[in-house]
């Protein structure tokens, strides 16, 4: 059988004069039309099929997968060409079936990759479905099945695969299929909607100067979607022309976008998106860690001031530099996720490929204004057409570094039409590179102000746009951005909804900063949006539900608070190590650690940390056998969670009547190191020599660490408590005060030894910092 398998054109003559057949391997969600495909491609063609679908292969019932091998092979031995009809969503489940290949088959892939929320609902309504997949479980299965899709490449021996992420596509693969005939052969590579212009995509990557552009990329076929490379580029290709979406939560973001989104470039919901280039990093060659600081105080400027806006970052490359930079920066800065996210792929395809809207998008450009050059700037005029050039010559004939200028993108423009782009918004940043115009040579001090200066003039020609765009739609409809009057720290979003609306925004007028202090810390699953609470409502994970309702704006995710996949149950199977079970067995027996023990009552025991990261750092042990750690702590628990605060505090307080100078925060790690839950009372002043690294250091002072009070709140409020991943525990070390960067722990350590900043207003207003009464005023 297994022979069989690998060889299934054994006895086919290599001299018999007919083409090779086809394994044809579906891939797609149920309910996203692979039988239909298949339906439709045979009953014109030529050339004879076989359909192989798992759901009938046992005498019209479901039957195994060896089943269908077994036909495939006997189909293929009769000269059929073959469909694989289902779902074949992972590579795992699609490669017994490619191995169907050989000199005499062909192995391609057709991957319906459409809308979630399309199949789903097809699904849904279905009767009499083959595999019986079908009414209310059929929501529930698709969404699971789409969380495991992984997108085919060639190297798993593929020869041709055909990307349809719309019913135009999908028309357009039946139409090649059926036109197949028996003696025809389609040519190699990957197809799609990827790329309308290859040219376009060769001067972006010349642009980044990521890769050398494939020169045997040749146009192919009629079609002015499609291109071909040779086989040996296409895996290249593919990663530099966003083929593979790499950010799950866009993955499927024609789902996922909010209703209301950009819609054909009108904003429903007068929510609107501004994608963006880093500037001036690539060909201008400004160096990548202070450009990603720039930005994210930029964007973090912005969003602060205003509202129902969304930003998006966007790069070509996989792997970026500086989308890393950033999103590890923006995450240590809680910029809201749901309002700025980092994006890879094609600025010019944000919708068709990734199926984001931005109405505005903006062009790294030239000082003069021109087509060309390559790069960003060559891509984004040639998807616009001739009609932005007119328009952009109406406004400005010559930019200057640290300026930008605001186009309005006529309709008929292609880009207007395919991507629903309104406008775009050309901006001029410094240039450290040499062989460029305006070189500032390593005038780092110009150089940042300039850069600073460019965001400022792309960020505020966006909001006047929008806010023009609102004006013109009358005053009746109050909704859209809103520039803060208020203080900056009084006026933020909704935590979770990402682009809130009018009702929203006048509840949230007057609203205090704490409710932005509670986003960041990322508020679990009842806060979710009315959509996903639909959409997901069999679904009570907190980690599902929080990247379901990322997902739902069509954002991905920048990595701030990434959940734990799994906040129950694991406690108690997690294996400890006997050297992490010392604060178990003194919760359990203290009276056997009486040298160690400072306090004991029935419910805790506080002690000394014997590794101090701090002057002063205790241990407030719960003495519950089986409660291990945060993750298994229940609503059951908030007495005994009050109770260990109460008495860190009175700890806190007692140091405090010693030493006023001190502060002290107390917490839980969110993926502790010991077992038995213990709280952290710990001062800041984070002096000693037993704080000693990265991981020390951001396991107190990045939202890894969770702050009792708010612990207390959450579990309250929604029966767990948050977890935040122990990636964060590897971030860039920060001081907790003022935020600035350090590159080794005893840089930082000399920096917060007089750092005199007073501390993020996030902790000091939440309650999350203990400190002297007289002290308190200064503080604040
Ligand atoms: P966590 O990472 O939250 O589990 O923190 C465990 C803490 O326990 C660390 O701060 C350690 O320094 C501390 N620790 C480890 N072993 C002992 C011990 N035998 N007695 C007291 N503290 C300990």
């Amino acid at each position: 059988m297994e022979e069989d398998c690998e060889e299934p054109w054994k006895g086919v003559s290599a001299e018999e004069e007919r083409g090779k057949c086809v394994v044809l391997i579906l891939i797609g969600a149920p309910g996203s039309g692979k039988t239909t495909f298949c339906n439709h491609v045979m009953g014109p063609s030529s050339r004879p099929w076989a359909r192989i679908c798992q759901d009938t292969i046992a005498n019209g019932k479901s039957g195994t997968k060896s089943q269908c091998l077994k036909s495939a092979v006997e189909a293929l031995k009769d000269g059929k060409s073959v469909f694989i009809d289902r779902c074949n969503l992972d590579r795992e489940q699609r490669a017994e079936f490619v191995k169907l290949g050989g000199p005499q088959v062909d192995v391609h892939a057709v991957v319906l990759d459409l809308p979630a929320r399309l199949c789903i609902s097809r699904s849904v309504k279905r009767t009499g479905h083959e595999g019986n997949l079908q009414g209310g479980k059929a929501a529930a299965v698709v969404n699971r099945m789409l969380q495991k899709k992984e997108l085919p490449k060639l190297n798993e021996g593929f020869s041709r695969i055909t990307f349809c992420q719309n019913e135009s596509d999908v028309q357009g693969a039946i139409n090649t299929y059926s036109a197949l005939g028996p003696l025809d052969s389609l040519s190699s590579g990957c197809f799609g909607q990827k790329d309308s212009n290859p040219k376009v995509q060769l001067g972006i990557m010349k642009f980044l100067k990521k890769v050398e552009p494939p020169d045997n990329m040749v146009s192919h076929e009629n079609s002015s979607k499609e291109y071909v490379s040779k086989e040996e580029s296409l895996e290249k290709d593919k990663r530099y022309m966003g083929l593979e979406k790499i950010i799950s939560s866009v993955d499927n973001a024609d789902n996922d976008l909010p209703e209301g989104s950009l819609v054909g470039g009108v904003a429903l919901n007068d929510v609107h998106t501004l994608a963006f280039p880093s500037i001036s990093t690539s060909d201008f060659q400004f160096n990548h860690e202070k450009a990603s600081d720039i930005i994210v105080e930029k964007v973090d400027e912005f969003l602060n001031k205003v509202e129902n806006v969304g930003l998006v970052l966007v790069d070509l490359a996989v792997g970026s530099h500086m989308l890393s930079l950033v999103r590890a920066k923006a995450a240590q800065k809680n910029i809201d996720s749901k309002k700025f996210s980092m994006v890879v792929g094609n600025i010019t395809r944000l919708h068709t490929e990734q199926g984001l809207r931005c109405s505005v998008i903006a062009n790294a450009t030239n000082w003069r204004l021109k087509p060309g050059g390559g790069g960003i700037n060559a891509a984004i005029f040639s998807a616009a057409g001739q009609a932005l050039e007119i328009a952009t010559k109406e406004k400005a004939t010559s930019l200057r570094p640290g300026s930008s200028v605001l186009v309005p993108l006529p309709p008929t423009s292609p880009l207007y039409k395919r991507e629903g782009v309104t406008h775009v918004i050309h901006v001029l940043g410094p240039n450290m590179n040499p062989q460029r115009p305006n070189c500032l040579g390593n005038d780092y001090v110009k150089g940042c102000s300039v850069l600073r200066e460019t965001y400022t003039s792309l960020f505020d020609n966006f909001a006047s746009m929008v806010r023009n765009q609102i004006a013109q739609k009358g005053s009746s409809q109050n909704c859209g951005p809103v520039y803060s009057e208020l203080p900056e720290n009084l006026v933020h979003g909704n935590p979770i909804d990402p682009f809130p609306n009018t009702d929203q925004k006048i509840k949230r007028e007057g609203r205090h900063d704490s409710d932005r202090n509670k986003k960041y810390k990322g508020l679990p699953v009842e806060q979710t949006t009315k959509d996903s609470e639909c959409q997901h409502s069999g679904n009570s994970g907190v980690s599902e539900s929080i990247e379901n309702t990322r997902s739902m704006s069509g954002f991905s995710d920048v990595a701030e608070v990434k959940v734990q996949k799994k906040n129950d149950g694991d406690g108690a199977n997690k294996a400890w190590g006997s050297w992490a079970q010392a604060l178990h067995r003194m919760a359990l027996h203290p009276e056997q650690h009486k040298e160690s023990v400072l306090e004991m009552s029935d419910d805790v025991v506080v002690l000394n940390d014997l590794y101090p990261k701090a002057k002063r750092h205790l241990l407030v042990l719960s003495r519950m056998d089986g409660l291990d750690r945060l993750a298994d702590v229940r609503r059951e628990h908030i007495q005994l969670l009050r109770k260990m605060n109460s008495v860190g505090l009175k700890w806190a307080e007692k140091f405090l009547c010693d030493d006023a100078s001190l502060i002290f925060r107390m917490g839980y790690h969110s993926v502790p190191s010991m077992r038995q839950l213990h709280l952290h009372v710990i001062s800041q002043d984070f002096n000693s020599h037993h704080l000693k690294n990265k991981k020390h250091w951001n396991s107190f002072n990045t939202v890894f660490f969770r702050d009792s009070v708010d612990v207390i709140e959450e579990i309250d409020k929604y029966g767990k408590a948050t977890l935040n991943d122990e990636s964060l525990l590897g971030t860039e070390l920060r001081c907790h005060r003022c935020r600035s960067a350090h590159p080794n722990i005893p840089r930082l350590k000399s920096h917060i030894s007089n750092c005199k900043v007073p501390f993020p207003a996030t902790l000091l207003q939440n309650g999350n910092l203990v400190v002297a009464p007289a002290r308190a005023v200064k503080e604040a």
